[in-house]
């Protein structure tokens, strides 16, 4: 009797079967609608006096839109990017960023687009918490149907 001793290529998985996909794709049609807001990073800095707040964000489309406070006016700043997104700094942020998109829209701008509406504050040089409202655009033909 004699054996010959082969090779056996005991614990080699096989490859390539898995079937993990990498993240990123597509998610499933079906699925409940599960967003999840982008929160802009607010950064806040003194303008040309110290009485000046800008607030600042580094904005996806690589603008840096500014939105400046005076202290105790009454009237907050904001800037509107090119990518669409609002940005508002001021005591009554979230009133004007509400006023401003409503009359835009009386005004038939934004045609087609929606926005969700997030809050934020930073803190002024002068040592007051100020309030910041933002407002990321979305095309509302992508949410038809949904809520
Ligand atoms: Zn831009
Ligand atoms: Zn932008």
């Amino acid at each position: 009797m004699s054996f010959e001793v082969g090779h056996y290529g005991v614990g080699t998985p096989a490859r390539g079967s898995g079937r993990s996909h990498p993240s990123g794709g597509p998610g499933e049609a079906g699925n409940p609608v599960e967003r999840e807001i982008m929160k802009l990073k607010f950064k806040a800095k003194k303008g040309e006096s110290a009485d000046q707040l800008v607030v600042s964000y580094s904005c996806d489309c690589g603008c840096k839109p500014e939105a400046r406070y005076e202290r105790n006016a009454d009237e907050g700043g904001h800037e509107h990017c090119c990518c669409g997104k609002v940005h508002f700094a001021g005591p009554r942020a979230e009133q004007e960023l509400r006023d401003y998109l409503g009359d835009r829209r009386k005004n038939g701008q934004d045609e087609g687009l929606g926005f969700d509406l997030s809050l934020d504050a930073v803190k002024a040089p002068w040592g007051e918490t100020v309030p910041v409202a933002y407002a990321l655009p979305y095309a509302e033909a992508d949410r038809a149907g949904a809520g």
